[in-house]
């Protein structure tokens, strides 16, 4: 991969605020990708790419990502970064909105990493259970979306994110072939492992 390229790609995404991963909750996925050495992840939620460069570096040999992003600008501006860091044969980017598109997909995946719209965690993580290999990784960002989640105020305007994403929560903890921790890194990462 090509180093000063992500730092571009960083900076970037940054100075245009999209919500790309924070260096906290990266570290953290990072140490245990690098142990896992996955063979096929799967992304909810490409924005420009850079979480999925990131990991791409930790993939097996002949590995690759699978990732979703609904906005065409960011797909086509994840398509140029994944170039200039050189990982396209690794990144496969499908367009649209993973509500329709994870019902479509058949794989297995290794790790499946969830950072898109907060409303659809418990979806995606039906279909991340479904197409989870034995021994596989559920990440998932924002989980303590900047501390509603845990607080109980619930007028906030974002009450249905937050409702939702406390269910996803609950239902993480209440499925016995997970084991699941919940980490106060950047927004809050959860991850569970398959038994
Ligand atoms: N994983 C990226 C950041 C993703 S930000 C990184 O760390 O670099 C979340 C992205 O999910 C946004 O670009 C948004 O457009 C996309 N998104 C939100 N809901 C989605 C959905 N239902 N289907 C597909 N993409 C979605
Ligand atoms: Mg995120």
């Amino acid at each position: 991969m090509n180093k000063t390229e992500l730092v571009k790609i960083k900076q970037k995404a940054l100075e245009e605020h999209i919500p790309i991963i924070m260096d906290d909750t990266l570290e953290v996925i990072s140490k245990i990708l690098k142990e896992k050495k996955p063979n096929r992840i799967l992304e909810i939620g490409t924005a420009v790419g850079y979480s999925a460069i990131c990991f791409s570096e930790f993939l097996a040999e002949g590995g690759s990502i699978d990732t979703i992003e609904r906005e065409q600008d960011r797909v086509a501006e994840a398509m140029q970064n994944i170039k200039k860091a050189e990982v396209e044969e690794k990144i496969h980017i499908f367009e649209g909105d993973a509500v329709e598109i994870l019902p479509t997909f058949t794989g297995s995946y290794d790790v499946v990493f969830i950072d898109a719209s907060k409303g659809k965690y418990p979806f995606f993580l039906k279909e991340a259970l479904r197409m989870l290999a034995p021994k596989g990784i559920i990440f998932a960002d924002n989980v303590l979306y900047k501390g509603y989640v845990m607080s109980d105020y619930n007028k906030h305007k974002q009450r249905t994110a937050v409702r939702n994403l406390r269910e996803f929560l609950a239902e993480l903890q209440a499925n016995e072939t997970l084991e699941t921790e919940i980490l106060e890194v950047g927004d809050g990462l959860a991850i569970a492992r398959k038994r």
